[in-house]
C-alpha cells in the first residue's frame, strides 16, 4: 500500500488531521494536478515568459489586476516587501538586503504580528509596531508614516479593535505608501481576494498548497502589473547577458540592464510547480471546495465513532479562514500534550491540531484526510483516550 520509497528510506506515514502544513508535506495532490506537473516536465521554456503566461490567466481567472506565482505566500511577502522599497530600480534590486539608502521601514499593527514576520525583515526591512495587543488607533498609523516608510502590512483575522483594511489603506495611500496583505490561510475563497482590493490592497500574499490544493511549494502574489515585473526581477534567475535580455514587461523596467540574482533568488519556483498551480485554481475554479467533500466524508466518520464512544467531548467547528468543517477535542489541559505525544508516536502515527492546545483541545481538520482515515484515526483516538492504547 505504502509507496516503496518509505520502507526503502525507513520512513512512517502520518495521518494528517492538520490539513494544509508544511511540516507534514501539505494536502494531497488531485491527479489533475499531477498531471498538468508531469506535462510540464520534459518541456524547456524561459521561466519569463511562463511566468508573464500563466500570471495573465491566474489575473484573469481569479479577477485581480496581476499574479506572479512564487513558492508560497512567504515568499510572496518577501517579493512584495523587496518591491516596496525599490520598485523596479536595477541598482536597488541589487543593494538588497542592504536598505539604508532606502524606504525600509514596514508598519504594522502590534495584533497583526506573525511568526511570518521574518517573510518581510529578511529583506533588509524593519518593522515598526504601531497600537497594542487588542487595539490600534487611526492617528497611531498617520503619525508613524515617515520618508522611511516603505510598506503597511496587514493581517485578516486578527480579533480586536483594529485598523480594519479599508481604513488602513486610506490613511496609507494618503502618504503615498502601498499596503501589504497576508492573505495566505484566508485564500480561497476568491471573493476575499478580490475584496482585499476593492480595500485598496496593493500586494495580497497567497498561498497554493493551501486551500487552493496546488503543490506544496508554490503560492501567489497579486500585484499591478508593474510591480509584478519589478517582484520578477527580484526572483528570476539573472544569469543573463545584458545585450541580449529582453524579458516579457521590458519597457516598465527603470534601467535596461539587468540586475544580478535578487534577494528572492534563493526562493525559486520549477515550471512543474508553475503549471501545477495553475491547474489546481482551475480546477478550483470549476467546483470550489469539490476536493475537501472527501475529507469531510471522513470527518463524518470521526465524529459519529467518537460520539459512540464517548470518551471526550467532541464540538463540531467551522473553520472560517479555511472554509471547512473542523471537530474539536476537549480532552483537558492536564493531559493534552501526553494525548499529542501518544497519537505521534502509535500507530497508525497520527497528528491533529494543537492550535488550541493551550485550552485543552485537540482539532482535527479534514482536507488532507484520506479514504480510511476516519476510521482509522477515530479507532486510535478512542484507545489513547480510554487508556488502551499505550504503546
Ligand atoms: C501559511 C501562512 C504563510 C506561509 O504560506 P506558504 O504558502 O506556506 O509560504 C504566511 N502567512 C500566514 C498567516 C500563513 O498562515
Amino acid at each position: 500500500m505504502s509507496p516503496r520509497w518509505m520502507s526503502d528510506l525507513g520512513l512512517r506515514s502520518v495521518i494528517n488531521a492538520v490539513g494544509p502544513a508544511t511540516r507534514l508535506g501539505g494536502l494531497p495532490l488531485h491527479p489533475a494536478v499531477i498531471d498538468a506537473m508531469r506535462d510540464a516536465t520534459a518541456i524547456s521554456v524561459r521561466i519569463d515568459e511562463l511566468e508573464t503566461a500563466v500570471g495573465d490567466r491566474l489575473a484573469d481567472l481569479l479577477g485581480v489586476p496581476g499574479v506572479y506565482v512564487t513558492s508560497g505566500a512567504a515568499a510572496a511577502l518577501t517579493l512584495a516587501t523587496a518591491t516596496a522599497m525599490t520598485g523596479g530600480d536595477a541598482r536597488a534590486i541589487d543593494l538588497l538586503p542592504d536598505t539604508r539608502t532606502l524606504r525600509n521601514e514596514v508598519v504594522v499593527q502590534m495584533a497583526h504580528r506573525d511568526p511570518y514576520d521574518r517573510s518581510i525583515t529578511s529583506t533588509g526591512a524593519r518593522l515598526v509596531e504601531i497600537g497594542y495587543p487588542t487595539s490600534t488607533h487611526p492617528d497611531e498609523l498617520d503619525r508613524v508614516i515617515g520618508p522611511a516608510t516603505a510598506a503597511v502590512l496587514w493581517r485578516p483575522g486578527r480579533p480586536g479593535d483594529l485598523l480594519d483594511l479599508a481604513g488602513t489603506a486610506e490613511i496609507a495611500h494618503r502618504h503615498g505608501v502601498p499596503v501589504i496583505v497576508d492573505g495566505a490561510l484566508f485564500i480561497p475563497p476568491v471573493d476575499r481576494l478580490v475584496a482585499y482590493f476593492d480595500d485598496g490592497a496593493d500586494f495580497v500574499a497567497a498561498s497554493g498548497g493551501k486551500g487552493f490544493r496546488g503543490p506544496q511549494g508554490s503560492g501567489l502574489l497579486c500585484a499591478a502589473g508593474q510591480q509584478i515585473a519589478a517582484a520578477a526581477l527580484h526572483h528570476q534567475d539573472m544569469d543573463e547577458r545584458p545585450a541580449t535580455w529582453s524579458p516579457p514587461g521590458a519597457s516598465w523596467y527603470e534601467r535596461s540592464s539587468p540586475p544580478r540574482h535578487g534577494i528572492g533568488r534563493q526562493m525559486k519556483v520549477g515550471r512543474e510547480q508553475v503549471i501545477g498551480l495553475l491547474a489546481a485554481i482551475e480546477r478550483y475554479m470549476g467546483d470550489p471546495g469539490a476536493d475537501d467533500r472527501p475529507g469531510i466524508a471522513e470527518l463524518e466518520v470521526i465524529e459519529a465513532q467518537l460520539a459512540a464512544a464517548a470518551c471526550c467531548p467532541v464540538e463540531p467547528r467551522f473553520d472560517e479562514a479555511l472554509s471547512v468543517p473542523t471537530l474539536e477535542l476537549h480532552v483537558g489541559v492536564t493531559r493534552v500534550d501526553d494525548v499529542s505525544r501518544q497519537l505521534a508516536a502509535g500507530s497508525p502515527r497520527a497528528v491533529l491540531g494543537e492550535g488550541e492546545a493551550w485550552r485543552g483541545v485537540l482539532t482535527i481538520n479534514p482536507m488532507a484526510l484520506l479514504p480510511g482515515d476516519g476510521v482509522a484515526l477515530a479507532d486510535r483516538i478512542v484507545a489513547v483516550l480510554t487508556g488502551t492504547g499505550r504503546s
